[in-house]
């Protein structure tokens, strides 16, 4: 009879896995080895921009239903804001061009129907020749199945698969692209609603979940390294944090919630993804102005979305691993000219930040993808979660949230 849970890793893995099974009345431990929890989605306070800010700008769509459905479980779904409907003004900076997709807020993608809402310049057609992305192989290159180019790629199919795999989408994995259009696009626009924690990651998606788990009899202890496992026969026997040892009785499991290379160091033979791409963030102390999209997708740029904020506007650059090494400065200056643009908006540089996250995602393509383990692993009381452990989508909070409540429910199971 399963009582005890400690789950390792405080990121959206580690946490909705945790607020899943404090619901059930399970007595839940969580070990997180930083001083905070939130993983590669957190918040802290930059003294450079004075404020609050996010390492990253995490875009969620309506359509991640395990997403919304954890900040439900934690009250704080209301957190997670964005346009009625599901509308994307985008720019172009080589051409100046501006259009608005506006993907309603259907169930069926009928927008592509309709001349006027569909991307400027394209055809019926266009769309036509992407249904192969969505039942495509695992095995399978974005850029053997779908055309990527011409217009209808460059203003939409680009940037969506861009920002989703993380990877330049030719050579991402068909696969993971198919089920992200399958769960989006083809879900119609009430699948399609941007919806961003405007107050912050972590007051939304994190330091509620933590405050919940106290209430529930949970205890959460930082700066408590998982450094190994003892094994006894087919079950985790102990687990070592250094300073001290917890040992796993008949009736404890443990859920391994970290990312792939502390994971396969606690675990070695553990077949994981072993090659990584950046995404580099900016935020510019700046207010925006009151006619600002939320929401901005650039093409043509450097700067792939910009972000409006309260006080501050924020870039994303996704695959980002050529900018890693570049000065700060100019990397700062030139993100900066693009806002100018794409915003409509002057001024010198205003105080800013750069967050480079090195590893943000595993790399999305065919390769990386086959190296995901399930949840099960061959102890019988040790289960895995985290983004990229084979949720069937690329490393995204939903797919995080997915493989919390798979590791969960196999937890469950063992009662
Ligand atoms: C810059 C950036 C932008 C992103 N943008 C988006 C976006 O727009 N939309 C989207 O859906 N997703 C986005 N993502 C992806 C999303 O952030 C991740 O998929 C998700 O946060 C991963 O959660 P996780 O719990 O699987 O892993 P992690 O967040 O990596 O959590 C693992 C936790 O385990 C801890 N840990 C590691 N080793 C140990 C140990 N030995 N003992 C104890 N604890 C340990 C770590 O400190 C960490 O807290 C983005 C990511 C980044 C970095």
């Amino acid at each position: 009879m399963t009582k005890t849970v400690h789950i390792i890793g405080a990121g959206i893995s580690g946490l909705s896995a945790a607020v899943r099974l404090a619901n059930e009345n399970l007595k839940v431990h969580v070990h997180e080895a930083t001083q905070q929890a939130g993983g590669r989605c957190r918040s802290y306070f930059d003294a450079a921009t004075n404020l609050t800010i996010d390492n990253g700008n995490h875009l969620l769509l309506s359509g991640n239903r395990h997403a919304v459905a954890y900040a439900r479980s934690i009250g704080t779904q209301a957190g997670l804001v964005g346009p009625k409907s599901a509308q994307f003004p985008f720019v172009d900076l080589r051409t100046g061009q501006r259009w608005q997709l506006d993907l309603g807020d259907g169930r069926l993608p009928l927008w592509v129907f309709d001349e006027a809402r569909r991307v400027p310049d394209t055809g019926l057609f266009d769309y036509l020749a992407l249904m192969p992305l969505i039942w495509a192989a695992k095995s399978k290159l974005v850029g053997d199945a779908i055309p990527c180019k011409g217009t209808l790629y460059e203003r939409l199919v680009q940037p969506l698969l861009f920002a989703a795999l993380n990877v330049d989408p030719p050579e991402g994995s068909a696969g993971l692209a198919g089920a992200v259009v399958r769960e989006t696009l083809l879900a119609g626009g009430q699948a399609c609603r941007p919806l961003i924690a405007r107050d912050g990651l972590s007051a939304v998606l994190v330091e509620p979940a933590i405050r919940l788990l106290q209430q529930k009899g949970a205890s959460i202890a930082f700066g408590h390294e998982l450094r190994a496992f003892s094994m006894s026969g087919d079950r985790v026997g102990e687990l070592q944090f250094g300073d001290d040892t917890v040992a796993i009785g008949p009736e404890c499991v443990v859920v391994l919630a970290v990312p792939p290379r502390p994971a396969s160091a606690l675990l070695p033979g553990l077949k994981t993804p072993t090659k990584f791409r950046a995404i580099v963030n900016a935020h510019f102390r700046f207010d925006p102005p009151r006619d600002m999209p939320p929401i901005l997708g650039v093409v043509g740029g450097l700067v792939e979305w910009l972000f409006a904020f309260p006080q501050r506007l924020s870039i994303t650059i996704s695959n980002g691993d050529r900018l890693v090494d570049m000065p700060r400065e100019e990397l700062a200056q030139a993100i900066w000219r693009d806002i100018c643009k794409a915003g409509s908006v002057a001024g010198e540089l205003p105080p800013w930040q750069i967050v480079r996250e090195r590893r943000a995602t595993f790399e999305a393509t065919p390769e990386q993808n086959a190296l995901r383990p399930g949840a099960q692993t061959g102890w019988k009381n040790l289960f895995l979660a985290g983004d990229w452990t084979d949720t069937g989508l690329p490393a995204t909070i939903e797919g995080s949230v997915r493989s919390g409540n798979r590791a969960a429910d196999l937890v469950l199971a063992l009662r």
